[in-house]
């Protein structure tokens, strides 16, 4: 996070130039002055809450009409259970790829894939990328692991003390299982660990948890996994929360990267090299080649995993089928690999440990969500596996498709033509 010294200089001479330090710094400090009026928090949403609510935005009535129509006020009640202080709805442009061929061992279909994003040539170029696994007969996929995870931290005076919990905990399994059990039918505890740090001890419940993405469900289950520890440890810890920021809730950790969190899955497409030419414009060699270099790029960049922009694609996937946007924070790490067979054909592969989808719960039955989830036929129980092995198609669809337009040179003129209407880049990088 640091910045360099003349760097600072520059910004400091560009921001205010007449004005003093000590001036700027006070722009900083507290404002004492009225407060405009509170935001009541409320589910509410009848036509007086939303009068209420729009009263001190000071909206152009084309800005309230862009955000409140009247379907969105009608829809209001729809969405009870997903906001509060509710003003209308944000409209975000939706596409269609593909078809994708997934042979996997849940999702086994063609699917024509909804994505929704305003950024230009993301659509064009997931469907290029899924057009090239389909002609090749389609992706493997499988989801290999499954555990949602929630860490509570329990604060003790003592090292010893935070021993002798761990030590009455490790023998406690079965009842920590049967008090998650009271709050869930569809969550599971299966595994728990600890870590002791001084007087502070964490565990990691994991849990299975359906067909849910499943934060709430684990959420409420470890609330009530820690009463009962809580109610029955012979060593009461001084505090205790139901989650120290040890699980990867929504953030990129290595921890996650290493284990799962969600469901992980894995796909991968072998394209013969005509149809590599034909359909993604490169050879296999100039695709492995490039992977390299990507490869060292981002291992000296830091990032956790190695891949091109995993993001992309889940984000526009999560948004159109109701997932929690947030968790692309950490669904978005994995691994990309590409290289050449022996008999000359690309092979691709990604790996992502941290998918936290769900075809139940969540976002999945609001109106737009449940209607992306049926067109792709993976709304409701039993499709999360499904899902999940189609997230990492699409993704792998991606990653073939970005690579092959920076190896052919088309990936600054994809974006001028398709986001700034440009028929030819001005300069190509
Ligand atoms: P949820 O909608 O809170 O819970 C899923 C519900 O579906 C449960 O009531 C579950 O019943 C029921 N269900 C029915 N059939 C099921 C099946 N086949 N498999 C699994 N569940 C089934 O959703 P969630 O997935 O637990 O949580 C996702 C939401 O949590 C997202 O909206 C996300 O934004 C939010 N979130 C919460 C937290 C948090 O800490 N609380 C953190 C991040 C995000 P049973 O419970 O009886 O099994």
């Amino acid at each position: 996070m640091s910045s360099g010294l003349k760097r600072v200089l520059r910004r400091r001479r560009r921001l205010s130039p007449g004005e003093s330090t000590e001036s700027l710094a006070r722009r900083l400090n507290p404002r004492r002055s009225a407060l405009p009026e509170r935001v009541r928090d409320s589910t509410r949403s009848g036509p007086l809450d939303l009068e209420a609510r729009w009263a001190p935005l000071s909206a152009a009535p084309e800005d309230r009409a862009a955000l409140c129509g009247p379907d969105a006020a009608a829809r209001a009640d729809t969405y009870r259970r997903s906001i509060e202080n509710y003003i209308g709805e944000v409209r975000i442009p939706l596409g269609v790829a593909g078809p994708l061929r997934v042979n996997g061992l849940a999702a086994r279909a063609d699917y024509y894939v909804p994505l929704a994003t305003h950024e230009a040539a993301l659509v064009a170029s997931f469907s290029r990328g899924m057009h090239a696994i389909s002609a090749a007969g389609g992706c493997a996929a499988w989801v290999m692991n499954h555990g949602v995870t929630r860490a509570p931290a329990f604060v003790f005076s003592t090292t010893g003390q935070a021993g002798r919990f761990v030590a009455w905990l490790s023998g406690r399994t079965a009842a920590l299982k049967k008090a998650a059990r009271t709050t869930t039918r569809h969550g599971t505890l299966i595994d728990a660990r600890v870590n002791v740090e001084g007087n502070h001890v964490y565990v990691i419940f994991e849990y299975e948890t359906g067909d849910a993405a499943g934060q709430n469900m684990v959420t409420l289950a470890t609330e009530a996994v820690c009463r009962w520890i809580i109610s029955n440890t012979p060593v009461a810890p001084r505090t205790w929360y139901v989650e120290a920021n040890m699980s990867g809730d929504k953030k990129a950790s290595a921890q996650s990267y290493l284990t799962v969190r969600g469901r992980k899955a894995t796909a991968e497409v072998a394209i013969r090299s005509a149809l590599c030419v034909k359909w993604l414009g490169v050879a296999p060699d100039a695709l492995a080649e490039f992977w390299r270099v990507s490869a060292v790029g981002g291992a000296m960049c830091g990032t956790i995993g190695l891949h091109g922009h995993i993001a992309n694609g889940l984000a526009a996937l999560f948004i159109a089928c109701g997932q929690d946007a947030a968790c692309v924070a950490e669904a978005s790490v994995g691994v990309t690999r590409m290289e050449v067979t022996s008999a000359g054909d690309l092979y691709a592969a990604v790996t992502l440990p941290g998918l936290i989808v769900g075809t139940v719960g969540g976002g999945t039955d609001l109106p737009t969500p449940r209607a992306c989830l049926r067109i792709l036929g993976l709304h409701g129980a039993d499709k999360a596996h499904a899902f999940a092995e189609l997230c990492a198609g699409v993704v792998l669809a991606g990653e073939l498709s970005l690579s092959a337009a920076i190896c052919a040179h088309h990936f600054t003129r994809a974006h001028a033509r398709l986001a700034r209407g440009q028929r030819k880049a001005a300069r190509e990088s």
